[in-house]
């Protein structure tokens, strides 16, 4: 909400826009108010990540699991103070994604890694309380496109607001052209190669990404560019596909922590290890690893996995927990 709508509500609700007949007896009515709207101020004061220069949050540094007590997938790229673009929304991160200060209006794109459940679970509730926002300017989403197994982006996005299906479809009018509405959703499909491709360019920002395999699930490495600034991120792949190409020369790399070393069958098919990790950190010489969707199976085993990365690559590693902030200068 923008600053004269809110100021307008507070005067409003304590009914300090009529006449005063008595000042006193209004004055217990006024500390209340006070204190109410002081209550309801938006999140300004408790946003710290990102005040000056490029940094990343992590909202959700959990895999699928409940009980890892982390949200799913989310990372929020912030710039002096702004965030500019939101990788992934897995179940919990749209609670992180309020918790971090930042405001739906303010960013400029969504990309989605792919759409398991715990990356794309929270997309309705974030768009749903941009409903309450002032944005005016549309909204790109990227994605991967679709397969048998899986739907595109823009299929996606139509199975929540489209008509006439949706399941959120009371807000079609976010995305159906020609509905009268503050501003739209504009998802793309991205069917991606293992050679890194420049995808959005705006200003000073600019994103690219890479396919990488995730078992059968069309699924998208990310990089973003930011004020000389580059972040990698890897989503779910077991280390085939375009990682180690798009991550070349990185700033931050996150990549996904989702299977122990020795991990084999299905695990191994869609996650990659430790040492996987390690080899393609130092291969691509990133500047700083974070280590993020953090499951079950791998909480609690992160001295063995930081000795299998460190047998490969000697720049700083972080296990990554919600709302951790990494900045980048
Ligand atoms: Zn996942």
């Amino acid at each position: 909400m923008n600053p004269a709508r809110f100021s307008h509500r507070f005067l409003r609700q304590c009914k300090l826009n009529m006449p005063l007949r008595s000042f006193t007896a209004r004055v217990p009515l006024l500390l209340v108010c006070l204190s109410a709207w002081a209550a309801s101020l938006p999140f300004a004061s408790a946003q710290t990540c990102g005040q000056h220069g490029v940094a990343v949050q992590v909202l959700g540094s959990g895999g699928p699991e409940l009980q890892d007590k982390r949200a799913s997938s989310s990372y929020l790229i912030w710039q002096d103070g702004r965030p500019r673009v939101l990788v992934d929304a897995g179940g919990g991160s749209a609670l992180r994604f309020g918790e971090s200060g930042a405001q739906m209006s303010q960013l400029d794109v969504i990309l989605f890694s792919h759409f398991h459940v715990d990356h794309s679970a929270d997309f309705s509730a974030l768009i749903k309380s941009s409903w309450f926002e002032d944005r005016a300017r549309p909204l790109p989403i990227y994605g991967p496109a679709g397969n048998e197994f899986m739907p595109s982006t823009t299929e996606f996005v139509a199975d929540f607001f489209g008509e006439p299906r949706g399941a959120y479809r009371y807000l079609s009018e976010l995305l159906v052209p020609g509905e009268q509405s503050t501003y739209k959703l504009q998802p793309h499909n991205i069917p991606g190669s293992e050679k890194p491709s420049a995808v959005f360019h705006t200003g000073d920002l600019a994103i690219s990404s890479a396919r990488v395999v995730h078992g059968a699930v069309p699924a998208l490495a990310w990089r973003v560019e930011l004020a000389g600034k580059s972040m990698v991120f890897s989503g779910d792949t077991n280390g085939e596909g375009g990682l180690p190409q798009l991550a070349v020369n990185a700033d931050l790399l996150i990549a996904h922590n989702a299977v122990p070393e020795g991990a084999t069958g299905v695990e191994r098919r869609l996650h990659m290890p430790p040492s996987v990790i390690g080899q393609i950190a130092a291969d691509a010489h990133v500047k700083q690893l974070v280590l993020s969707h953090r499951m079950l199976r791998t909480l609690g085993k992160e001295t063995e996995t930081q000795s299998e990365i460190q047998k490969r690559y000697s720049g700083p590693l972080h296990f990554a927990n919600d709302l951790d902030c990494f900045p980048l200068d």
